[in-house]
């Protein structure tokens, strides 16, 4: 049989036999199998049933321009006939890379100017805790070693990017983690950690939670807080405006560098281009990655102060650090293209000023519904979160996973809408319509209605 003859079932069988997915329960694939994507354009993709998925959370939240953008693969194409791979170890660079740091550091503070190129999320971070290291190495203060991190962070899978992450089944899964260095605080999620508080006065409290850990470690051996501006896949999780100021206050006040993560946040998350713009953060590293390309190809950035580039360049002598597809051409030229169509389509500020209110109207009528005890959004981001008894705020026990039991009734109906634990969380295309957002939420209420019936 040739690849054009098989069908979804072959295609599943051959998946089951050989392909090991991430984050998969493989046991309960083999039951359900998987679901055979081949087409994506715009909010929708098609499986080889010939259904149309409303893709709503971009994928993995990267696919910020919409599926099937012609001058993406055209930017691809090209750069790839001009000069296919370029490595930049050996003082050699190429143009795409080059304006592309230009690019970024253009849309960011003034302190920002100095990016390394990686190709994923978490190989970034790898980069900013290296990087860390480095920096209090070379000014003398190799004792500070501490990364203190936030609890449902997540920061990504390889061992010091799920060390970051405060998602524990993460931890226990290799049994050795997270490494030693890294510690968790409670995180700004008012349901569970501030009920009833007020929203201001509950992000100076969460801040604080900041100043007693590195107290309690000492701030000698604090290296750096690190977080995303507000949490995606530890389920929505918004801090209210109070908190990074008052976190930034904090971090100055004890020589605490700031990492902010906005692998998810870049390029317009939040109806801003970056989290940084909407909470007011001056990071000294920050990362981007999945919407930097719209996740056409695999990128990340770490974006570098000064503070800490000019003392890796002009203290450091050869930093023994990178990868072989750092920079690489064609993703460069891709994520310049992908810039590009949202700076001229005005496809950021459209999220910010059209979208995220139509989005959070339309989530905030979610708050009556028999399941939802919280309803969370900023910009395009959004979480409903589930619970068993809406006065004692009790959730379901896990193992009922309510939450994966909705994501599926939702794919019936021809809706994306991931679990993060319990909590339903929405985060579409930045060019989906004010129409296709109603589809999105309508079929989101028919999924957790078939999911209160499911489980009263
Ligand atoms: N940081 C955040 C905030 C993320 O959400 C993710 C992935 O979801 C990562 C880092 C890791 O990125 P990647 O999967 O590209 O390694």
């Amino acid at each position: 049989m040739t690849y054009q003859e098989m069908d979804t079932q072959a295609w599943q069988v051959l998946d089951r036999a050989h392909y090991l997915h991430p984050f998969t329960d493989h046991a309960s694939l083999r039951q359900t199998g998987s679901r055979v994507a081949v087409r994506g354009e715009g909010v929708y993709v098609w499986d080889t049933e010939g259904e149309r998925i409303i893709d709503g959370l971009s994928g993995l939240g990267c696919v910020n321009v919409g599926y099937g953008r012609p001058e993406l693969v055209k930017a691809a194409a090209d750069q790839m006939s001009e000069l296919s791979y370029c490595q930049s170890f050996f003082k050699t660079t190429h143009r795409s890379a080059v304006t592309l740091a230009e690019k970024l550091t253009s849309m960011l503070p003034d302190s920002l100017n100095h990016v390394f190129f990686q190709s994923s999320g978490s190989e970034a971070n790898e980069t900013a805790v290296r990087l860390l290291r480095r920096y209090w190495n070379l000014v003398g203060k190799p004792q500070k070693r501490v990364i203190i991190a936030r609890e449902l962070a997540y920061h990504g899978s390889t061992h010091m990017a799920a060390s970051l992450s405060g998602i524990t089944p993460m931890h226990f899964a290799g049994g050795d983690l997270p490494l030693p260095t890294v510690t968790h605080i409670k995180t700004p999620y008012q349901y569970r950690n501030g009920f009833g508080m007020d929203p201001e006065a509950f992000g100076i409290l969460a801040a604080s939670w900041l100043e007693e850990r590195i107290l309690e470690i000492g701030a000698d051996n604090v290296a750096a807080f690190y977080a995303e501006p507000a949490q995606s896949a530890g389920g929505a999780i918004c801090p209210p405006m109070s908190y990074w100021p008052e976190i930034q206050r904090i971090g100055r006040k004890y020589d605490v560098l700031l990492v902010v993560d906005e692998v998810v946040m870049g390029f317009g998350r939040t109806g801003k281009w970056f989290g940084r713009d909407f909470y007011g953060i001056v990071p000294d590293i920050m990362q981007v990655g999945k919407g930097l390309t719209s996740g056409y190809l695999p990128l990340s950035a770490t974006i570098i102060s000064d503070r800490v580039a000019d003392v890796l360049i002009e203290q450091g002598g050869e930093w023994a650090h990178g990868y072989t597809y750092s920079g690489h051409p064609a993703c460069c030229a891709v994520a310049l293209e992908n810039i590009r169509i949202l700076e001229e389509e005005g496809i950021v500020e459209n999220a910010g000023k059209v979208l995220a209110p139509y989005f959070k109207a339309k989530l905030e009528t979610f708050a009556d519904h028999p399941l939802i005890g919280d309803v969370r959004s900023v910009g395009l981001m959004g979480g409903l979160e589930i619970v068993k008894n809406k006065a004692t705020r009790e959730a379901y026990d896990y193992e009922a996973h309510i939450g994966d039991h909705c994501s599926a009734e939702a794919l019936k109906r021809g809706l994306a809408f991931r679990a993060n634990g319990d909590t339903m969380s929405l985060m579409p295309p930045l060019v989906i319509t004010t129409e296709q957002l109603d589809t999105v939420f309508d079929i989101a209420r028919e999924a957790l209605d078939a999911t209160a019936k499911h489980f009263g």
